[in-house]
C-alpha cells in the first residue's frame, strides 16, 4: 500500500483528479480545485486503499494511519491557525465517504465533528452566536449517535419536537393543536433558542447514553476514529450494495474518507449553501442552472423543509448569453443569489465557467458561502438526462472544448431510448408495485386487461391498455398491438412479449415473478428493502398501472410521462456516428410497417425477417391450421396455396420501404404447434371450415405436442419432413423480388434457413429454394440475385461451420438459440433463475440480454473462422436480440463482423453503440497516422 493521506490546502495537493481510484471523485475533485486556486476548505483523502485495507483486516485502521491522520490535522491546524480540540480556537471538520463512481446519498457523512461541551462554548465566543455553535453541536450528536454508534434518527424525534414547544412557547405561538410537521413550520430550526437547544443536546446526550451504556464520547480524536470508521463500513451498508449492483460498480473498489474543515452556510443571512449544475442538467441548455438556501447546512437543502431559491434572476444565468431561467420572476428574482450577493454570485459564475473549461465536460457543484465567502465543496461530472446528454455533447464539440470523436464517446447508447420513447416524469410520485425484467424500453400507462381480445375491444373505445398475461403467444400479437405496454409474469429477455414488444417499440416488462395471473385478476406480492414479501394486493381488470419497460418496474395508478422528441443535436451526432463506425447496423422487422420506421430510424437493410410472424391474421392463422392439421401432402399444399399471395404481398411492401438494401428473410422456424388452435372454441370454427370432424383435429393436435418444442420439429427440419412450406415461401419471396424489380426498384433479397446443423441439411433446402427460384425466374421472364444463406444457432453449426459456408453464402449467428443451446438453459424458462444467477454473481448480466462473449463469443468466433476459412468474403452478421446490445456490439465489433441487425427502435443505440466500439478498437490499436 502506497501513502494513506492525500492533503489539500493553501493552493497545493498532493492528488489531483486523475486519482479517482485512490481518492474517490470527491477526494479527487477537492485536490484539483485546490490546485487551479478556486477557494475549497482545506483537508485530507484517506485513499479508497485503506478502505480495502480496513476490511481486509477485519475492520480495523492499518498500523500508522492514524498518525498520518494526526500529521494532516497538524497541518490543517498550522493552516487556519486553529486547533482540533481546543475550545479557544475550534478546528471542526466535516467526514464524508466517496468512491470512484458516485453513489449519490448511499454512504454516510458526518459534519461538525470536534464538538463537546467546551469547544461549543468556544465555538460561541468565536463566531458570536451562542445559538449557531449549539445548534451545530446538537446537529453534530444527532448524525453521530445515527450513523456511528448505531442510535437511530427517530428516537431523537420527541426530544426535538419538545425543543420546538419550548421555543414556541417563548415565541408566544400556541403549539398545542399543531402536528409535528406544522410545529416546524412555525418553529423551523433557526427559531430554536439557546435555552431550549441545551436542553436539547442534553436530552440527546441522555438518549445515547440509555441506548449505548456510554456516554457520548467528548474527545474530538475518538469522534474522528469512529466518523472514519463508519464511512468505511457504510461502503457495505445495504443501499450501497443495490446501488452497486444496479450500476455494476464492483465492491473490491471501496470508498475514499474524506477529512475537510468546516465551513458554515448557517452563520447568518450573509451565509449559506447551494447546488449548481454548469448546464441544465435537464434539457442539456447551456446556462448556469441551480439553486440555494441562505442561512442553511447542506443537509438542509437535501431534507426538502425549506425550499430553496434559484441562483440567478430570470433571463440570466446563461453563461454565453443564450437562455436562462424562464418564467420565475418576481418573489423568486429577490431571492436569489444573484440579487441577495451579487458579488458571490459573479465569483461563482467565473469558478463554474473555469470549472467546464477546466474539466471539459458538465460540472456538478456543491458551495457553502460563509460570511460573504465563497467555498467550493464538492465538483463533479453532472449526471444527465439521455436528452441533456446528446445536446451538451454536441454543443461542446462544436464550441471547440471536446472533439466530436469525444462527443461520440460521452453519451451512454442506453440513454437515447429516452429520446425514442417516452419517459416517466421524474419528479412524479409513484408507487411501486413490482419489478420484472427491462423487456422494451418507453413508458405506459393504460387499464390493466388480461385478455389480446379485451384489449382490443377496449382499445377500441379509445382507451389505453396495459395487456398482463403470464407469457404472450403469437396468438396475442393482436392484443399487443392494440395494448400501450405489455406485462408479463414469465419468459425472459427473449421471450415472445420481448421480442415482439421491442419490435413495436412497445413498452414491456417480462418476466415479473412478483405477479401472478389467474382469473382475470392480478396477485401482486410486495417485496420490502431486503427482497422479503411484505403482502399481497390484488389488480382487477380495469384498473390503472403504469410500466417503466427501460428500467423492468411496474407502479400502481398512473404516473405522468414526457414525450419521445427527436432533436436536432440527435441528428447530428448519429451523422457523426455514422461516418466512424466500421459495422452496419440492419433491423429485425417483419412488416412494411416496421421495415419503414427501421429506415426512418437509420437501418441499412433487414437482417431477420420472421415470416412466422406473418401467419397469425385471422385469416391467415385459419390456413395455416388447416396446412398443419391436414393428413398429408396434398392437403398441405391446398392450404399453402391460401397463404401464397398473404406472403407474396408482405414482402412485396417490405422490399418496396427497402429498395436498394439487402432485406434477409428467414424460413419458417418455430415447431408448429404454435399455431395451432388453443381452446375448443378455435377447434369447433376450424373443424367447421376444413369439414373435417373435432374429434380427428383434436388427435391430431395432441400428437403434435412435444415435451421440449424448443429443441423439437422446428426450423429446416420442418422442411426436411414437408418441404412444400419452404417451397410455397421461396415462390412467395421470388415472386414478389421480381414484381417489385419490375417496377423499377432495386431488391436484394436473402433467403436464409434456421437451425441448421449439417451441411446436408443445406444442400436440401437450396436445391429446393434454387428449383422454385428457376421456376418462378422461368415463368416471370426475369432472373434476380437472390443470395441462400443460414442462421447459426446451435453449437454444432459453429464447429462445422467450415462444411456449412459450402452451401451458405453467408451466416447470421442467432444468439438467442446459440444463447439457449450453448448453456442448455430454455429460453422461455430462464426469467425464474437467471435473476438469481446475476445476483449470485454468477453471470454478470443476463446472457440472453448481454452476449456471453467466454462461451457464445467463442462460437461466434469458431463459426467466424471456419466459415471463412471455406469461403473467402463470407458475410457475417448477428440478429439475435445482442445486435441492440451496446456491450455485445463492442464484442462484435471486435470479432470482425459485418453488421448486426436489431429491433427498430435500436437501431440509433446500435448504430452509436458501434460508433463507440470502432473508435474503441481504434485506440487500442494506437493512435491513426493523421490523428
Ligand atoms: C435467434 O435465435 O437469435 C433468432 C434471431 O431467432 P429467434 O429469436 O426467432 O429464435
Ligand atoms: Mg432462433
Amino acid at each position: 500500500m502506497g501513502r494513506s493521506i492525500y492533503f489539500f490546502g493553501g493552493g497545493q495537493a498532493d492528488g489531483d483528479a486523475q486519482q479517482k481510484e485512490l481518492l474517490g471523485g470527491k477526494g479527487a475533485g477537492l485536490a484539483e480545485m485546490t490546485r487551479l486556486g478556486i477557494p475549497v476548505p482545506p483537508g485530507f483523502t484517506v485513499t479508497t486503499e485503506v478502505c480495502n485495507a480496513y476490511y481486509a483486516a477485519g475492520k480495523a485502521l492499518p498500523a500508522g494511519v492514524e498518525d498520518e491522520i494526526r500529521a494532516a490535522i497538524g497541518r490543517l491546524e498550522s493552516l487556519l491557525d486553529a486547533r482540533f480540540g481546543s475550545p479557544e480556537a475550534p478546528l471542526l471538520v466535516s467526514v464524508r465517504s466517496g468512491a470512484r463512481a458516485s453513489m449519490p446519498g448511499m454512504m454516510d457523512t458526518i459534519l461538525n465533528l470536534g464538538l463537546n461541551d467546551e469547544i461549543a462554548r468556544g465555538l460561541a465566543e468565536r463566531t458570536g452566536s451562542e445559538r449557531f455553535a449549539l445548534d451545530a453541536y446538537r446537529r453534530f450528536i444527532l448524525t453521530y449517535a445515527d450513523i456511528v454508534l448505531g442510535v437511530p434518527r427517530d428516537r431523537f424525534e420527541e426530544a426535538l419536537g419538545r425543543a420546538r414547544e419550548q421555543a414556541a412557547a417563548r415565541l408566544g405561538v400556541d403549539a398545542t393543536r399543531l402536528n409535528a410537521a406544522e410545529l416546524e413550520r412555525k418553529v423551523p430550526d433557526s427559531l430554536l433558542d439557546p435555552e431550549s437547544l441545551a436542553a436539547l443536546i442534553q436530552r440527546q446526550k441522555d438518549i445515547v447514553l440509555g441506548a449505548t451504556g456510554r456516554p457520548f464520547p467528548d474527545d474530538p480524536y475518538a469522534q474522528l476514529w469512529g466518523a472514519i470508521r463508519a464511512v468505511f463500513d457504510s461502503w457495505k451498508n445495504h443501499r450501497a450494495q443495490v446501488y452497486r449492483k444496479m450500476h455494476d460498480i464492483p465492491e473490491a473498489w471501496g470508498t475514499a474518507c474524506n477529512v475537510q474543515a468546516m465551513v458554515f452556510g448557517n452563520l447568518g443571512d450573509d451565509s449559506g449553501t447551494g447546488v449548481a449544475f454548469t448546464r441544465d442538467p435537464s434539457t442539456g441548455e447551456r446556462r448556469f442552472y441551480g439553486e440555494w438556501l441562505p442561512n442553511a447546512q447542506g443537509e438542509d437543502v437535501v431534507a426538502g423543509v425549506r425550499t430553496p431559491h434559484p441562483l440567478s434572476k430570470s433571463g440570466t444565468g446563461g453563461v454565453s448569453g443564450a437562455g436562462g431561467v424562464s418564467g420565475a420572476g418576481g418573489v423568486d428574482d429577490a431571492c436569489s443569489l444573484e440579487a441577495q450577493m451579487p458579488d458571490v454570485y459573479a465569483e461563482l459564475v467565473e469558478v463554474q465557467a473555469t470549472l467546464e473549461r477546466h474539466f471539459r465536460d458538465m460540472q456538478d457543484l456543491e458551495f457553502t458561502i460563509q460570511q460573504k465567502k465563497l467555498f467550493l465543496l464538492q465538483c463533479r461530472t453532472g449526471k444527465r438526462t439521455g436528452r441533456a446528454a446528446v445536446r451538451i455533447a454536441v454543443e461542446m464539440a462544436k464550441e471547440g472544448l471536446i472533439s466530436q470523436r469525444e462527443a461520440i464517446l460521452r453519451v451512454e447508447p442506453g440513454s437515447i431510448d429516452q429520446l425514442l420513447h417516452p419517459s416517466i416524469d421524474p419528479s412524479a410520485p409513484k408507487k411501486l408495485l413490482a419489478r420484472g425484467l427491462p423487456a422494451s424500453p418507453g413508458a405506459a400507462t393504460g387499464q390493466v386487461v388480461f385478455s389480446a381480445d379485451e384489449a382490443e375491444r377496449r382499445a377500441g373505445q379509445g382507451k389505453a391498455v396495459i395487456l398482463v398475461r403470464s407469457e404472450t403467444s403469437p396468438e396475442d400479437i393482436h392484443g399487443m398491438k392494440a395494448a400501450r405496454g405489455i406485462l408479463t409474469a414469465r419468459g425472459g429477455m427473449t421471450s415472445h412479449a420481448a421480442v415482439v414488444a421491442r419490435g413495436m417499440g412497445k413498452s414491456c416488462v417480462a418476466g415479473c415473478s412478483a405477479i401472478s395471473v389467474s382469473q382475470g385478476q392480478m396477485a401482486v406480492t410486495l417485496y420490502d428493502d431486503h427482497g422479503h414479501p411484505t403482502d399481497t394486493i390484488t389488480v382487477k381488470a380495469g384498473d390503472l398501472i403504469t410500466l417503466d419497460g427501460g428500467t423492468g418496474t411496474v407502479y400502481l395508478g398512473a404516473v405522468p410521462t414526457v414525450p419521445a422528441a427527436l432533436s436536432g443535436e440527435f441528428e447530428e451526432l448519429m451523422v457523426w456516428a455514422d461516418a466512424v463506425r466500421r459495422l452496419r447496423v440492419r433491423s429485425n422487422a417483419d412488416t412494411p410497417h416496421d421495415a419503414r420506421t427501421a429506415r426512418n430510424f437509420g437501418a441499412e437493410g433487414i437482417g431477420l425477417c420472421r415470416t412466422e410472424h406473418m401467419f397469425f391474421d385471422e385469416e391467415r392463422i385459419q390456413a395455416m391450421r388447416e396446412m398443419i392439421l391436414a393428413d398429408g401432402e396434398a392437403g398441405r399444399r391446398r392450404a399453402l396455396a391460401k397463404l401464397l399471395p398473404f406472403q407474396r404481398g408482405d414482402f412485396v411492401g417490405v422490399f418496396r420501404e427497402m429498395a436498394g438494401l439487402p432485406v434477409t428473410i428467414r424460413l419458417l422456424d418455430p415447431p408448429l404447434h404454435e399455431f395451432l388452435p388453443q381452446d375448443e372454441a378455435q377447434l369447433h370454427q376450424l373443424s367447421k371450415a376444413m369439414g373435417v370432424p373435432a374429434q380427428d383435429l383434436s388427435r391430431k393436435n395432441e400428437e403434435l405436442a412435444e415435451y421440449n418444442p424448443m429443441l423439437g420439429h422446428r426450423g429446416c427440419r420442418l422442411a426436411i419432413t414437408s418441404p412444400e412450406i419452404y417451397e410455397m415461401q421461396a415462390r412467395a419471396i421470388v415472386e414478389a423480388a421480381c414484381e417489385v424489380a419490375a417496377a423499377g426498384i432495386e431488391v436484394e433479397p436473402e433467403i436464409m434457413i434456421p437451425l441448421s446443423m449439417t451441411r446436408r441439411e443445406l444442400a436440401i433446402t437450396r436445391a429446393l429454394v434454387e428449383a422454385v427460384a428457376e421456376k418462378v425466374f422461368a415463368e416471370k421472364g426475369r432472373r434476380v440475385d437472390v443470395r441462400f444463406g443460414t442462421m447459426i444457432e446451435l453449437p454444432r453449426a459453429a464447429l462445422v461451420a467450415g462444411e456449412l459456408a459450402e452451401e451458405a453464402e453467408f451466416f447470421s449467428f442467432g444468439t438467442n438459440d446459440l444463447t439457449q443451446t450453448a448453456l442448455g438453459i430454455s429460453r422461455d424458462d430462464a426469467g425464474r433463475f437467471l435473476g438469481a444467477y446475476v445476483e449470485a454473481g454468477i453471470f454478470a448480466k443476463d446472457p440472453f440480454q448481454s452476449l456471453d462473449a467466454a462461451g457464445v463469443g467463442e462460437l461466434v468466433e469458431i463459426g467466424r473462422d471456419r466459415g471463412r476459412a471455406a469461403r473467402p468474403g463470407l458475410k457475417l452478421g448477428v440478429c439475435g436480440e445482442h445486435g441492440g446490445d451496446p456491450s455485445s456490439i463492442a464484442f462484435f465489433e471486435r470479432a470482425g463482423l459485418d453488421y448486426v441487425s436489431c429491433s427498430p427502435f435500436r437501431v440509433p443505440v446500435a448504430r452509436l453503440a458501434a460508433a463507440q466500439a470502432a473508435l474503441a478498437a481504434e485506440s487500442s490499436r494506437g493512435p491513426r497516422a493523421t490523428d
